[in-house]
């Protein structure tokens, strides 16, 4: 028997994203306060009311002027700035899809997400248009069609181009068929194996994953107006980057419907983060365990008054329980507030968060170890090497059914079939277990992604990169633990290599990996020259052989 979700049933509305967000009828928060605020000036932001405002202007815009359709996809390589918001949701009041890209990609990854979404529009930012202008040249994307988030330049349009319509309102989807069919984003990630793939995530999988991630919380889904407050309006920090899904379906789209207020801050220096926790008091705070170490060692730490953080989400990559302990007594080092770190687990393909703690529904011992419960209308089973389902306590690969499990992956029907079972269930690639409580706990990764500060990279990508190389003959990359950048925990790319000639060596190896592809890709776990790739009888790189080579080393070492 699947294992239920101990929350409470949810039936979910059959409504489209902007409705959802937007047409709130039930909360009755003052929407001319800032929603959205600009981090390095906070006199920019932008009220619940104003992006609205924008969301209907950017939208009619985007069918006026670059004569968008249903279906089509927009593309944003934009580093985080307060017009993002804007820009997703404006994508989708003109019924387009939007997919967000890293503003690091190279020219090379560019192209490729362009390609593979097939985008029509491109939103560019000072930093990346000469990569975005390059990229859409090279595959006939008019100069029309792009747009700068930061204004207007080079001869190249701005957003406020689009703001020069009369803003629409947007088509409402009100059927489960129109909902659930009708998909809103493209959110890249390499699934169990391969290159990167676009998750198809629907109107219906972003509404249901924002309600349930919302319930989970003893605190009501939409912030109500509250003159004593007593509930005071949760003020989060998203320093990490907008494209993101948990930026986007959780502080843009869950953000928008409770009218949290969320600084918006470019990536940066931890120095700069706390600076910001601390002047704009962040109560609510979304960490990974990249963050977590320097957060827990740091020393400028304690230069801080943090006392403000009463809330800790933290997920994407597995965290140490010492280290969850360190962060708590860090950022609470009187014990006074009772700050609990929570745990949640997920990944792009059930839209972002599977499990999760929250205060309250956890206990001292396991809240450290484990990933927290199943969010309301997630359904798991545990599912051992031959497909049979397992029993609580064993190990097994966590299969997970519910609302917002994606679509499927764009215009890849052999890799959807691959993951989703043709009833729903969604393969995820992770080995867990679960307790008499049905707290989840995520022990080792079947597929073989690896995750780099909270990003993830594909082996399938690294190696495709290695074997363009004419120098190289052939390449096996895997995941290896690595005590670099404090220890976080997480991995770190590693290339075993055959060279085709001498020419081959570590520094010119790296130098053609930093001209194509972002730095998060680098290999940082090192590179080892050697004379066979052990590959299967279907010429698969046997991955565990590498895994073994390198727990050798490392023993060594
Ligand atoms: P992504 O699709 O980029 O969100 O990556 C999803 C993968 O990250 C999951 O399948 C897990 O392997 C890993 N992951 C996410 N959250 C956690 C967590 N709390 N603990 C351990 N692994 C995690």
């Amino acid at each position: 028997m699947p294992i239920q979700s101990p929350r409470p049933t949810i039936k979910f509305p059959t409504i489209d994203i902007l409705t959802w967000i937007f047409d709130d009828e039930t909360s009755t928060y003052d929407r001319s306060k800032p929603l959205f605020v600009n981090a390095s000036n906070p006199e920019e932001y932008l009220t619940k009311n104003y992006l609205k405002e924008l969301t209907m202007k950017i939208g009619h815009g985007l069918r006026e002027l670059a004569g968008v359709k249903p279906g089509d996809v927009v593309l944003c390589a934009s580093p985080n700035h307060l017009l993002y918001p804007a820009v997703v949701f404006g994508t989708l009041c003109a019924s387009a899809i939007f997919t967000g890209a890293d503003p690091s990609h190279t020219e090379f990854e560019l192209s490729r997400q362009l390609q593979s979404s097939g985008a029509k529009v491109i939103f560019a930012s000072a930093t990346t248009l000469s990569v975005v202008s390059t990229c859409a040249a090279r595959l006939s994307i008019s100069t029309v069609h792009i747009f700068l988030i930061d204004g207007a330049r080079d001869g190249f349009r701005g957003v406020e181009d689009l703001l020069n319509f009369e803003g629409q309102n947007w088509p409402r989807l009100t059927t489960f068929q129109e909902v659930s069919s009708t998909t809103a984003f493209l959110t890249y990630s390499s699934g169990t194996s391969g290159l990167p793939k676009g998750c198809e995530v629907t109107h219906w999988n972003a509404v249901s994953h924002g309600i349930s991630f919302l319930s989970r919380s003893h605190r009501s889904s939409a912030q109500k107006f509250d003159p004593e407050n007593k509930n005071p309006t949760p003020i989060t920090l998203v320093y990490f980057p907008l494209f993101r899904a948990v930026s986007i379906f959780v502080s843009m789209i869950t953000g928008t419907r409770s009218g949290n207020l969320t600084y918006i801050l470019d990536p940066q220096a931890l120095s700069a983060i706390l600076d910001a926790i601390q002047r704009f008091r962040i109560n609510d705070l979304i960490i990974f365990p990249s963050i977590a170490v320097p957060l827990a060692k740091s020393p400028i730490v304690k230069e801080y008054d943090l006392a403000c953080v009463t809330q800790l989400l933290c997920g994407g990559s597995p965290l140490g329980s010492e280290v969850a302990l360190a962060v708590e007594q860090a950022l609470d080092p009187d014990g006074s507030k009772k700050l609990r770190l929570c745990q949640a687990w997920g990944l792009t393909e059930i839209t972002t968060i599977a499990t999760a703690f929250d205060h309250g529904d956890w206990d001292e011992e396991t809240q450290r170890l484990a990933v927290g419960p199943l969010l309301s209308g997630v359904e798991a089973k545990i599912v051992d090497g031959e497909g049979a389902e397992g029993v609580q306590g064993e190990l097994g690969e966590i299969w997970l059914r519910a609302p917002f499990v994606f679509k499927g992956y764009w215009n890849n029907d052999e890799a959807t079939r691959e993951t989703l079972t043709p009833d729903g269930w969604l393969k995820t690639g992770d080995i867990g277990k679960t307790d008499y409580r049905g707290f989840f706990y995520i022990i080792d990764r079947k597929k073989e992604m690896i995750k780099v500060h909270g990003l993830q990279v594909a082996p399938a990508e690294l190696e495709a990169t290695l074997l363009s190389n004419p120098d190289v003959a052939d390449a096996g990359v895997i995941g290896v633990p690595c005590d670099r950048d404090g220890n976080y925990g997480g991995e770190f790319p590693r290339a075993y290599i055959v060279k085709s000639n001498s020419e081959a060596t570590a520094s010119s190896i790296d130098a053609w990996m930093a001209k194509h592809l972002a730095p998060h890709k680098s290999l940082s776990g090192g590179i080892e020259f050697i004379h066979a790739i052990p590959r299967n009888t279907f010429g698969k790189v046997v991955r565990r052989s590498l895994q073994d080579w390198a727990a050798e080393s490392r023993a060594n070492a």
